[in-house]
């Protein structure tokens, strides 16, 4: 009966994950012990999983490189932890996202390996937690968390509320998880007042699963003084019942904060638009997807605003939205359990843009990674911008990130944001719609061949179909030669057709501006769902 051990161990930690809410001045601390350690964190890394083990990808390079660990240690003494790790990337430590995906080997003077999934995994983690994307016909890989990696998060609950001024708000929340997240508010003594899941259930084993972990979380936050709301079932397309809801709160009292993703959060003030429910003062603590200007313009038409963050797959949630911001745009990056360095990429779309490579320096994480290539790019900079983040001494800013995306088979790159602007903007203002009714879809074909479609809503109505895919090839044709390249392939092979449907969604219910379908499993095998923004 290992299986009901499993459970109730589970039960234990679940219960005491919640209980364990020392409020924002126990978050402050974790912040700041955690900043403090950052370099001995790393060495920590390095010695007992990289240096120990001969099989270790780092392993290989830092020996090829010649740097053992006392010169590493040297490194990080005369260079600071960033300096170093710029040395590395130019003695060849580094992975870009094709090499760490095992797409392409990893070829350096006198090493020639090929990456596994598996060669980032930490071999002290304990598996405490586990997260998997629901919603999807396969099982999706379930990836396990340490407590303590997941409490150190968790810090960042209270400290968001106190940060922006939002201690008396009542939470909701709209996602396809439940209590995956919900254990971070009760934790934060902030248990939500309302949980619509987006996850329909259905008679396997993994709804049962879920139901059981919700059942938990319900007793566990009883146990730990709070009451957590069942979860109710509200599908993206019903996003009014949302926007009621919110405004129902409004009218008691102070607005409410969601806890959502972008696309969803767009869909709540569409929804209230066109029913006229006020639901001003509402903020949105989305993640997930790019928090777009066409995005916020839609937040900001219903006298709404919303919290955004950054984190990889990889490495969860790595940089929160400055309280200060001067735009939507302005990332605290989370430097007590990341170190990020921005290298030179000429090569994408003929434009030379600064590439962020990220490592990680949680000894609890679940993957050990350094300087791996993240397929966003953006400025990184120093200012004291006053909020509480800078406080608390992550003083390094990320502005205007983007993502540049690999978008054909044919290997012509292009920038993310120009399709974003395409599908948020130029399309919408052209042809109707609001900016997440149009989505690039890329099918995949046997014999390695793809088709790109254009998706659009039905909901926009009626359209000229020719005129809207001219539209695309001229407006991706401009400014850049890879556009340029891309769209004349795209012309060349007629590749490009008009399909009426809603945008598809990944497992975990977000909406990317480029959703790449697999022939063989109809399966959403979108690459910037691996390895890129999650704004
Ligand atoms: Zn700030």
């Amino acid at each position: 009966m290992g299986r009901v051990g499993d459970y109730l161990r589970r039960f234990d930690l679940l219960t005491d994950f919640m209980r364990g809410h020392g409020g924002a001045g126990a978050a402050r601390r974790e912040i700041e012990d955690t900043l403090a350690r950052r370099e001995q964190h790393f060495l920590e890394i390095a010695e007992r999983a990289i240096y120990s083990n001969a099989a270790n990808p780092y392993f290989k390079l830092l020996t090829q490189a010649g740097i053992d660990l006392a010169a590493l240690r040297q490194l990080i003494g005369e260079n600071g932890l960033e300096g170093a790790l710029q040395h590395l990337y130019d003695a060849g430590v580094y992975l870009t996202i094709e090499e760490a995906k095992g797409l392409r080997p990893v070829q350096r003077d006198g090493v020639d390996f090929l990456i596994k999934t598996a060669d980032f995994d930490n071999p002290f983690l304990t598996g405490d937690f586990d997260w998997q994307s629901s919603g999807s016909r396969r099982a999706p890989p379930r990836t396990w968390y340490a407590k303590a990696y997941l409490e150190h998060y968790a810090a960042y609950f209270p400290l968001t509320f106190e940060a922006f001024g939002l201690n008396d708000r009542p939470v909701i929340g709209w996602r396809p998880e439940t209590h995956e997240f919900a254990k971070y508010y009760v934790r934060a003594g902030k248990a939500p007042v309302r949980w619509f899941t987006q996850r329909r259930l259905k008679w396997d084993s993994e709804s049962v699963r879920a139901v059981l972990l919700d059942v938990m979380a319900f007793v566990a936050a009883r146990r730990a003084g709070q009451r957590l709301p069942w979860p109710r079932l509200v599908e993206r397309q019903d996003a009014v019942h949302v926007a009621r809801a919110l405004a129902h709160v409004k009218q008691s009292g102070p607005a409410a904060v969601v806890d959502t993703n972008v696309s969803s959060s767009v869909r709540v003030c569409l929804a209230a638009r066109d029913h006229g429910l006020d639901i001003s003062g509402t903020v949105f603590r989305v993640g997930g997807e790019p928090y777009t200007p066409a995005k916020a313009a839609v937040l900001s038409s219903a006298g709404t605003t919303a919290i955004d963050f950054y984190g990889t797959m990889e490495m969860s949630w790595i940089g929160f939205a400055c309280a200060a911001g001067r735009t939507q745009d302005d990332i605290h990056m989370a430097t007590d359990k990341i170190a990020v360095i921005a290298r030179e990429k000429a090569s994408v779309a003929g434009t030379a843009v600064r590439g962020l490579y990220l490592t990680n320096l949680m000894p609890t994480a679940p993957k050990l990674i350094i300087n791996l290539e993240s397929g966003d790019y953006g400025t990184l900079e120093e200012r004291d911008c006053g909020c509480l983040w800078h406080q608390l001494g992550l003083n390094t800013h990320l502005v205007d990130l983007r993502s540049y995306e690999k978008v054909t088979s044919e290997g012509v790159t292009f920038l993310g944001g120009q399709l974003q602007t395409l599908l948020e903007e130029v399309l919408p203002a052209r042809f109707g719609g609001s900016p997440i009714d149009y989505q690039l879809v890329e099918e995949e074909e046997g014999g390695g061949l793809s088709k790109v479609c254009i998706v659009v809503a039905p909901g926009v109505g009626p359209l000229e179909e020719k005129a809207l895919v001219a539209t695309v090839l001229e407006t991706l044709g401009q400014g850049s030669r890879g556009g340029t390249l891309m769209s004349d392939q795209w012309r060349q092979g007629e590749t490009l057709r008009v399909v009426r449907r809603e945008p598809y969604v990944t497992a975990t219910s977000k909406v990317l501006p480029l959703h790449i379908l697999s022939a063989v499993t109809g399966q959403a095998a979108t690459p910037s769902d691996k390895l890129s923004r999650k704004i």
